[in-house]
């Protein structure tokens, strides 16, 4: 009978083996164990196939060679079967196996064990019994071989047990049926000894093994590689269109928030004064827009880096209070404060992210809530050098529906449209302050009741910084009075000098502007003073950053050039900073950051 368990595992393992080795396969270290086992398991089977053949020859010496044969492949076929169940529960060994000194050694020793085991095998006596159609063989040798398993079987069922957290993994399933079937064998055969099983044992893990091997078809590799690339292209051709467009959407932009902000100061109150005041909301919204759009897609293609710094949170803070009392306009809400003072001084972290996602969550506090109040809260947890800060911020506004709270803070989920139809949005805000939150590890919650109002809970470590600041605040400029001083705008677009020209005449500065780099170059070779530079970077010819490389060849140059560009993709201002800039303003020109400008690199 088990001449014929052995004929069916034959049959099978060879179909296997065709199946397995025709198949193009990546180099895994798994994969040579398997091949290792899956011609192991071939030669067990032939050989065990011979040895009734060898029983009808009358030569002893070539049936103990043929039954010791037979006991040595056994032996390999464990040894080799050990080495995967080492592997299974020490991975990191053999990431890089072989590699390293230490394994080699090991492998060495294991290596040179098992031909001592196998010498030992070949030299010890062995016998067999036959009766009619049943044969078995027994003695020393025999016995040797049973007491080498019982050892492999022992070491097996421990690194099992030290590994079994693991145990679920699709690894362990030949494992655990080699481990059952071993036992189940050892028994039937002290029963019975002419049954010979074991084999059909080997063939059958061999077969299992076959399903749970990571065994990867390359050609699905390799398309998937090919698609993979693809992906990438078409990302960063994405990325590269939103590039362009947001310069050519805010090149217009620029000129638009300037005007109409300009407009809106000049005109007395009225019906017109209104309406310029609509067109400076409906700019900066758009402005909004096209930042989030920018950032999404920032985020998406990776390419959103976290720039930490040595700020002051309570800084951040009053700023925050200051442009929500803003926002909050003609509503009269109730906007209540609470600051934990004992915030370190200085902190370490991307403050400018931290403002964006408090300015999100404050923003839509404002813009959802009708009457009642928003509170504004900031606590903190210190441990060691870490400051957890937990900033929330409530409101008594629409509240937010149960089923929708799930869905809030993904791309372009807008709620409640009849309530919200005056208020023109995209549903990017809480998305992307979301996405923020996790690239700087922190963690958001939001609460609320239909109809009764919101919370949202931010946590946030950030590293305390011993120091104090080192720089004082600066003091703030009271009556923007820079006559004293003279600016030069170069930009090759008249309409974006036209508006720069607006936004610094607020100032009472002295203005000169010039259309190229060359004639920016040609004031300065002719001595021309001035205390500071603005220049647009994508000009035609002569770029800023090459206009700039000539102005410093210059002797004596030390005026501070700022860069202007419509570019505001992520890492530009660290671009520009290491192109030599001493700035970076983004377009539309923010009255804000041209203040802040101004004041460092005049008055200074
Ligand atoms: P939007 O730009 O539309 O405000 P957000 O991603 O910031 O987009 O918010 C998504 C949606 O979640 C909003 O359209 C609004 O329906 C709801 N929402 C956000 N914050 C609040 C809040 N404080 N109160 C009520 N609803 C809110």
């Amino acid at each position: 009978m088990t001449i014929f368990l052995s004929i069916a595992g034959l049959i099978y393992t060879i179909f296997l083996a065709i199946f397995f080795f025709k198949k193009k396969k990546i180099k895994s270290f798994e994969l040579k164990i398997y091949k290792s086992i899956v011609i192991l398991t071939l030669i067990c089977l032939i050989s065990e196939l011979f040895i009734p053949i060898t029983l009808l020859t009358s030569s002893k010496f070539f049936q103990d060679f043929m039954m010791k044969f037979y006991l040595v492949t056994i032996l390999f076929w464990t040894a080799i079967f050990f080495v995967y169940v080492f592997s299974l529960s020490h991975k990191e060994l053999f990431s890089n196996h072989l590699k390293n000194k230490r394994n080699t050694i090991m492998i060495s020793i294991y290596i040179v064990l098992n031909i001592i085991i196998a010498t030992l095998l070949m030299l010890l006596p062995i016998d067999f019994f036959k009766d009619g159609m049943i044969a078995y063989s027994y003695g020393d040798s025999v016995n040797f071989l049973f007491f080498i398993s019982s050892i492999y079987l022992f070491f097996m069922i421990i690194l099992v047990f030290l590994d079994i957290k693991n145990i679920k993994r699709k690894g362990y399933v030949p494992v655990i049926v080699l481990i059952i079937l071993l036992i189940i064998s050892a028994i039937v055969q002290n029963i019975n000894p002419s049954l010979l099983i074991i084999n059909f044992v080997y063939s059958f893990v061999t077969f299992v093994m076959y399903n749970t091997i990571e065994n990867p078809d390359i050609k699905m590799l390799n398309e998937v590689t090919i698609l993979k690339d693809q992906a990438e292209k078409a990302n960063n051709a994405k990325s590269e269109f939103l590039s362009s467009m947001s310069h050519e959407i805010r090149t217009p932009l620029n000129a638009i928030v300037g005007f109409s902000q300009d407009l809106k100061e000049k005109i007395e109150d009225g019906e017109l004064k209104e309406e310029v005041e609509d067109i400076v909301m409906a700019s900066e919204s758009l402005l909004e827009i096209v930042n989030g759009i920018l950032d999404i897609s920032k985020i998406e293609a990776n390419k959103l880096e976290i720039v930490n710094t040595e700020y002051n949170f309570k800084k951040i803070f009053n700023e925050l209070i200051v442009l929500t009392k803003a926002r909050l306009g003609e509503k009269s809400l109730d906007f209540r404060i609470n600051y934990d003072e004992t915030i370190p001084p200085c902190l370490y972290g991307d403050y400018a992210r931290l403002k964006q996602i408090i300015l999100n969550l404050l923003t839509n506090a404002v813009k959802y809530t009708y009457e009642g109040y928003i509170d504004f809260t900031v606590n903190s947890i210190k441990k060691d050098n870490i400051c957890r800060l937990i900033i929330s911020v409530e409101d008594s506004g629409i509240g937010i529906k149960k089923e929708n709270i799930d869905k809030l803070f993904s791309k372009f989920e807008r709620f409640d449209l009849e309530k919200n139809i005056t208020i023109e949005d995209t549903g990017l805000g809480l998305a992307i302050t979301k996405k923020l939150v996790e690239l700087m590890n922190g963690k958001i919650v939001a609460q609320s009741v239909y109809g009764k109002g919101s919370k949202f809970t931010v946590a946030i470590d950030q590293v305390i910084v011993f120091k104090e600041l080192l720089d004082e605040e600066p003091k703030q400029v009271t009556n923007n009075d820079f006559s004293n001083y003279k600016v030069l705008v170069v930009d090759d677009n008249l309409i974006n000098l036209k508006v720069a020209t607006k936004l610094l005449e607020g100032y009472k500065i002295k203005i000169d502007t010039c259309e190229s780099g060359m004639s920016c170059l040609d004031k300065i070779n002719n001595k021309e003073n001035y205390d500071l530079i603005l220049m647009d970077d994508m000009m035609p010819k002569l770029s800023g950053v090459e206009t700039l490389k000539k102005l410093k060849e210059i002797e004596d140059f030390n005026i501070p050039v700022i860069a202007l560009t419509a570019n505001a993709i992520s890492g530009m201002k660290e671009k520009y900073l290491s192109d030599g800039f001493n700035d970076y303003l983004a377009k539309p020109i923010n009255k804000l950051e041209l203040q802040r400008v101004l004041e460092e690199f005049l008055t200074k």
